[in-house]
């Protein structure tokens, strides 16, 4: 099981990049997100009509006590932050302690406070240049399953994409 913790979001501000980051947490291949910081429904809504139109499992939670979540956590606790060690010297790493454990990854949003870095088993960098929570968390993805995640299955879609080279073709399934 691998579960996507956001910290630190913003109503309003953060609402689209909050949003991406489920929806690039589900694509990639998390089991779920959880949001901390303001509440925001309708931004959590959004990630949850996704799950339902195009498949699942996939489960968003909110919880505003972010240290609770990661100090009960059991498993591995990765913290994605450009002042980490870089990814690509510790992936294999994860990937060997991680093994048949639970994952949690957590991305940050304006500010980290400090002691996170203290709370988890790894601070990774995805290149130590600042970027972004989103392209971070599917780049450590796509470095932890070995492209794999590439050909995710998604359960009871209602809908999917037939690939073709030009053009937009939709299935829509009945249940
Ligand atoms: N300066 C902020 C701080 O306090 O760390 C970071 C803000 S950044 C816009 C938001 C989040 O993107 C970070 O908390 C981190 O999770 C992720 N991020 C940005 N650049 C990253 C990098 N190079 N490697 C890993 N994660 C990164």
């Amino acid at each position: 099981m691998i579960v996507v913790l956001r910290l630190g979001h913003r109503l309003g501000r953060d609402s689209r990049i909050s949003t991406h980051v489920g929806l690039v947490a589900r694509a990639f291949g998390a089991d779920g997100i959880i949001y901390s910081g303001e509440k925001d429904q309708k931004m959590m809504e959004s990630v949850k009509k996704i799950t339902e139109e195009w498949g699942g499992p996939f489960e968003v939670e909110y919880e505003k006590n972010w240290r609770r979540v990661i100090n009960n956590f059991n498993g591995i606790k990765i913290h994605l932050t450009m002042y980490g060690i870089p990814v690509q010297e510790k992936i294999e790493d994860v990937r060997k302690k991680s093994n048949g454990k639970d994952l949690m990854i957590i991305v940050g949003g304006e500010k980290v406070p400090g002691e996170v870095y203290d709370m988890v088993d790894y601070n990774i960098a995805i290149t130590n240049q600042p970027h972004s929570e989103v392209a971070a968390l599917a780049l450590f993805l796509h470095e932890y399953f070995e492209g794999e995640e590439l050909e995710r299955n998604f359960e009871k879609p209602r809908i999917r994409v037939i690939p073709q080279e030009r053009g937009k073709k939709i299935k829509k399934i009945k249940k």
